[in-house]
């Protein structure tokens, strides 16, 4: 199997658009998206139905769980609640209702997907002694996809070494344990502006990243527009 793995949308459709027709161009047999397909952007239902229409399998992020209703933002800081209390105004009852549905982790073929961590959605992986901790809890898993810091990288766990890696492709070695992240398609935050994601086939054991430019300028452009913070749009150009 060949998967497109996607994160982190934002609500940014110009960058899922481009995302989406470089995935055309592989043979992907799935797309599997790791939650936050809204919040900061300004095109929360274009990016919803999208999700919908391609069929792409996407578990709920944090700004999902808030921009539905099932949680309000109180540890959102006071741009990102804005953004989040716009949203779920401006989503339709249907695509609220989508997101509600959407599981918070999910078990796909023989790995795990999760938005922030196995152990909580919400929480932030940022260092290999974070990733100790979650690599402990998976038992039975091998590889574990994770969202949430929009920022592209992987961790190795190998006896009992946890390393950090940057690299842009690599094979996977059927001793050693995963946590990779594919960055962020709608608001990358590694001082690289461009949309990340990433393929991985199954059958060669390989995940490759890619990166890609996006019409930036319409997408920020549509923020300031519909009445978000400014700084929404400016941070896009910065890749953070
Ligand atoms: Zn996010």
């Amino acid at each position: 199997m060949i998967y497109a793995i996607i994160s982190d949308i934002h609500s940014n459709l110009e960058a899922l658009k481009r995302v989406l027709e470089e995935i055309d161009r592989f043979r992907v047999n799935k797309t599997i998206c790791l939650g936050d397909i809204v919040g900061y952007g300004a095109n929360p239902n274009e990016c919803v139905d999208i999700i919908k229409e391609r069929n792409v399998e996407s578990i709920i992020g944090n700004h999902d769980i808030v921009a539905c209703g099932k949680k309000e933002p109180y540890d959102f800081n006071p741009v990102a609640r804005a953004a989040v209390l716009w949203t779920r105004k401006t989503l339709t009852s249907e695509n609220r209702e989508f997101l509600n549905n959407l599981p918070d982790m999910k078990l796909v073929d023989d790995f795990l997907i999760v938005h922030g961590a196995v152990s909580d959605p919400d929480l932030y992986i940022f260092s290999s002694y974070e990733a100790r901790i979650e690599f402990k809890l998976m038992k039975k898993h091998n590889i574990c996809f994770f969202g949430h810091t929009h920022v592209r990288t992987y961790y190795i766990l190998i006896n009992d070494d946890v390393r950090q890696f940057f690299d842009h492709e690599f094979k996977i070695e059927p001793k050693a344990k995963y946590l990779i992240n594919p960055g962020s398609v709608g608001q990358p935050r590694d001082r690289d502006p461009r949309s990340s994601f990433l393929i991985y086939d199954t059958k060669e054991g390989y995940v490759k990243y890619i990166r890609l430019e996006y019409d930036i300028s319409t997408a920020q452009k549509k923020i300031i527009d519909a009445g978000l913070d400014r700084r929404l749009a400016d941070r896009l150009s910065l890749g953070m």
